[in-house]
């Protein structure tokens, strides 16, 4: 920096020249800094700085040697400006053939940028209230890594084909299952009497005892739709660890609430728990394709990370990599507490608008991301007349009026008003099959859940006006299809 600030002065006034340098100086920092502390920066860094960080860092990689002489099959070249751009000039990946975790010779910069993203990751999960200590990012999103999880799962206990799954509607979680070539066995949840499904713990154990060794794992879920709860993932680590089977939670979108993050540090810490899957843009909001495995088991995230059949893209690590430099922690530890505070408001205003118009908010205290309400007024049962003979509410609504007494048009008229992530189960025994799987009322989490609902979450990211919009729509269709009744 010398000889550069010696010359310059020659050109141009030396008080200027000493600014100049002064912030190019700062600017260096930032990395080094980076690189001692491995710690999101406490205000987030300015796009210029996060720019620069990411140039020193390519200009690390041997595709931007400029007198590299490449003659190999894979030298990182791209052809589209646009496309190197688009990646910030690196193309070499992460990992090696053998491990997604290894320093990759001919990319000393991206290796740095894998690494610090690792970091970074861990302290925002720190920030959130995570114990684990091993952390693995893979540019695969949730269903893919609970995929791979379940692979390396089968690797310590080959013998197992039985993956027992607390019943979530959501078909990548169940999907990374067969995908595995593994054999999902469904647990109903518990219907309790305020509405709320909580894991059928009793029923989990008497399957680990029929089926025994031919158990591989459960796969439990945290994070999901109301009025479902989060898995008991306390109590399943425990029978985990008398029967001596693996233990996975699907933590999907789970690290942006305190009391998932607790339940899962309290799991892990009284039971077994070999892995914990977390979507990248779920928690951190970034494009969809990563996730985020962590673990306290070191041989088990060492051993993924081996797993993972050759090099892999560092497009889903490189987002979550600038964002996390572009937020801070101060940003990020205001997001979080902006998202527990909005999801309070919208509770009390969900529940406001349900009473108004005859329905309730459906009781589920442990799930703090997502919200339902029935639309016990829209199922036919209470439209249609209940004796023979008698004068129902059918008779005295038109056709048109009866089209508008259904749940599946509430549902299409929020989203022709352009409400996006409220869905609407309708109440139905309809059975879906998933390869020979049999779920009854899929959607609902449970075969005969009483009633139709809606749930909506408020999620990391959430706006005030999001949610605002959101009720003042859901006001006006409810008037259209509900009557008020106070
Ligand atoms: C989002 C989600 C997944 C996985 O989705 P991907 O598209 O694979 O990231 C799995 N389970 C649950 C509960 C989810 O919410």
């Amino acid at each position: 920096m010398e000889s550069l600030e010696e010359e310059a002065n020659r050109l141009v006034k030396a008080t200027y020249v000493q600014q100049g340098v002064n912030n190019l100086r700062s600017r260096r920092n930032s990395l080094k800094n980076l690189l001692i502390h491995k710690k999101l920066p406490l205000t987030g860094f300015d796009d210029p700085t996060i720019e620069f960080v990411l140039t020193e860092l390519a200009m690390m990689d041997s595709n931007n040697f400029s007198a590299n002489a490449g003659v190999g099959e894979r030298e990182g070249r791209v052809f589209s400006s646009l496309v190197s751009r688009r990646h910030y000039h690196m193309s070499h990946g992460i990992g090696r053939s053998g491990d997604i975790a290894e320093v990759q010779p001919k990319a000393a910069g991206s290796s740095l940028m894998y690494i610090l993203a690792t970091c970074l990751t861990k302290h925002a999960l720190q920030i959130g209230g995570a114990k684990q200590k091993n952390c693995l990012l893979l540019p695969l999103a949730t269903g893919m890594s609970l995929n791979l999880c379940l692979l390396q799962m089968r690797k310590r206990r080959p013998q197992a084909d039985i993956v027992i799954f607390p019943r979530i509607d959501q078909k990548s979680c169940f999907k990374s299952i067969l995908t595995a070539g593994l054999s999902p066995i469904l647990v109903d949840n518990v219907l309790e009497k305020d509405g709320s499904m909580e894991t059928d713990v009793a029923g989990v154990a008497k399957l680990l005892s029929k089926y025994g060794d031919r158990v591989l794992c459960i796969l439990s879920t945290t994070s999901c739709f109301a009025p479902r709860q989060p898995d008991k993932v306390d109590e399943l680590a425990k029978l985990c660890k008398e029967h001596e089977v693996g233990h996975i939670i699907n933590n999907a979108y789970g690290t942006q609430c305190s009391l998932i993050t607790k339940l899962v540090n309290r799991a892990d810490a009284v039971g077994r728990v070999d892995a914990i899957v977390q979507s990248t843009d779920k928690n951190f909001m970034v494009p969809v394709g990563g996730a985020i495995v962590t673990s306290s088991d070191d041989a088990f995230v060492t051993g993924l990370s081996k797993m993972y059949p050759g090099r892999a893209n560092a497009t889903p690590v490189l987002d979550l990599f600038i964002t996390l430099l572009s937020m801070g922690e101060q940003s990020y530890r205001g997001l979080l507490e902006k998202r527990s505070r909005l999801f309070e408001s919208m509770k009390l205003s969900l529940e406001g608008i349900a009473i108004k118009y005859g329905e309730t908010l459906i009781s589920s205290p442990r799930n703090t991301i997502s919200l339902s309400v029935t639309l016990k007024e829209l199922d036919e049962d209470s439209i249609q007349p209940k004796e023979e003979g008698g004068e129902g509410v059918a008779e005295k609504l038109s056709q048109k009026q009866l089209a508008q007494k259904s749940p599946s048009y509430l549902g299409s008229m929020l989203f022709q008003r352009s409400v996006s992530g409220c869905r609407v189960v309708s109440k139905s025994s309809k059975v879906t099959k998933i390869e020979s799987t049999e779920f009854s009322g899929w959607g609902s989490h449970a075969t005969n859940y009483p009633f139709s609902y809606f749930t909506a979450a408020c999620a990391i990211g959430a706006t005030d006006e999001d949610v605002r919009l959101f009720l003042e729509r859901l006001e006006k269709v409810m008037s259209k299809t509900h009557s008020v009744v106070v």
